[in-house]
């Protein structure tokens, strides 16, 4: 087989891997399928419908001006002893990080998930200065151990299986084999807690963080995040820019709506609200914080036609009903950001060369849509990108070709009904087109549904 530049991500190549591996197929079943159904479970009896449409236009309030709200931020965390730092990309970002930590002389340093140090592949450049990074959310932790990046925003580990988890933690780290849940947490608990105390510095991200008062808003399951950013005298936290809210009265909304989208839970377990470091005689937060706000192309995405994929809030519900990423698990997607708005950012932030193949991660099944707490129009601008990827020419000559047939025979019946009679003699040639073509094209039926009516 060809092989592609290694900038371009080979969804076909991956997806076709991911299908052959019984074992990931069954934990993405399992797991999806409880997501779905805790989700489900939590919003039942609530007016979600109603939340959502609030939701939805208070994120749109935000992309419609970000640079006002991230300013109002700005000023805000600084008034109240934040070191604010604005960077465009993700190479400023990564060194401004390891900078702040170099002046410092922070050398060992814990975080609490951020799916934009993901992003920006902050760990390896920290790791390359010859800094010691320690994830401490346990599904971090886990792909951290095992060599990994997270195949879900939410669930980072979410496609191994406890009994791969058990093995894992015996090979790397030495204790008796168990595949019981709370034997495993104890295990990672026991390790990270000496790393909490050790650390010179923390790394977090941000669930939101809010115009008019300068915080900077946390939501964990696991308590870390408070050791986190409590613990160690630094704490830098590294956020992208469309997660701003304009008011702390905004903040009960998002409450409500993220965890029940995200893990079926009515309330998260523990919320941060960080408004500067520590006081004086104050036995929270850190000495020192530093707040770093990523662009990285979203401006332009605010200013642009899709603009509406900066209104997710990352609950990761839409990757729980999307039957491609169920199927075939993060990996496959081969960027940071998996499932269906996993597509849309990783189009619209890596660019259509890199990412065109992604566009066919998507039954284009409306689910994804459905789901959204924010309404983010996931389905419409699938559809537009893939329009887009037409127009940039990144389709196969012939697929576009057939598909231009198909619009002029759609539009008149008896070249419709000539190709059917076509399709049925020729059907047995396509086997000579790629597998991929032959899945997605529908067998031709012997009697058609007009023959059956006539
Ligand atoms: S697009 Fe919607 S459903 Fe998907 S992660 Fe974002 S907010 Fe959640």
């Amino acid at each position: 087989m060809k092989k592609l530049p290694s900038h371009i991500i080979d969804f076909h190549d991956n997806a076709r891997r991911a299908i052959d591996d019984h074992s990931l197929r069954r934990s993405m079943r399992h797991a999806t399928g409880t997501f779905r159904q805790k989700r489900s479970d939590a919003i039942a009896g609530i007016p979600f419908q109603e939340w959502r449409q609030a939701a939805s236009e208070l994120r749109r309030m935000v992309v419609d001006d970000l640079k006002g709200y991230v300013d109002e931020f700005a000023v805000n965390a600084t008034r109240r002893g934040a070191i604010v730092h604005r960077v465009k990309n993700a190479e400023d970002a990564r060194n401004l990080v390891g900078d702040i930590l170099k002046d410092n002389h922070a050398k060992s340093i814990v975080k609490s998930k951020s799916m934009v140090t993901e992003e920006i592949h902050l760990n390896k450049h920290l790791e390359d200065l010859g800094l010691r990074v320690i994830e401490t959310d346990l599904g971090e932790y886990i792909i951290q151990i095992a060599g990994e990046t997270p195949s879900h925003i939410i669930v980072p580990a979410i496609h191994k299986s406890r009994e791969q988890i058990g093995q894992l933690f015996r090979e790397k780290l030495g204790c008796d084999l168990s595949n019981d849940p709370t034997v495993l947490t104890n295990t990672a608990r026991e390790i990270l807690r000496q790393e909490f105390l050790s650390a010179d510095a923390a790394i977090s991200g941000a669930n939101c963080f809010i115009a008019d008062t300068g915080s900077v808003v946390l939501f964990t399951n696991e308590g870390n995040g408070r050791m986190v950013t409590t613990l160690p005298p630094l704490h830098i936290v590294v956020t992208s820019i469309e997660k701003a809210l304009p008011s702390i009265k905004d903040l009960p909304l998002l409450m409500r709506l993220l965890p029940r989208s995200a893990t079926g839970q009515t309330l998260t377990s523990y919320l941060s609200i960080i408004t500067g470091p520590r006081e004086p005689g104050a036995t929270t937060g850190a000495k020192r914080l530093h707040i770093v706000l990523l662009d990285n192309g979203r401006s332009e995405i605010a200013n642009g036609p899709y603009r509406e994929i900066l209104k997710c809030i990352k609950c990761g519900a839409c990757m729980n009903v999307c039957p491609v990423y169920g199927i075939v698990g993060g990996h496959a997607y081969g960027s940071t950001y998996p499932g269906p708005m996993g597509v849309i950012l990783s189009a619209l932030l890596n660019g259509m060369e890199e990412t065109h193949r992604l566009l066919d991660a998507t039954t284009l099944c409306g689910a994804c849509a459905e789901v959204c707490p924010v309404k983010v129009p996931l389905l419409k601008l699938l559809y537009e990108l893939r329009e887009m990827r037409v127009d940039k020419g990144y389709v196969k000559t012939a697929e576009a070709l057939g598909m231009t047939g198909f619009g002029i025979a759609a539009h008149n019946v008896n070249i419709f009904r000539t190709g059917q009679v076509s399709a049925r003699a020729l059907w047995p040639l396509a086997g000579f087109l790629s597998p991929i073509t032959v899945n997605r094209l529908p067998k031709p039926v012997n009697r058609t549904f007009r023959r059956r009516m006539s």
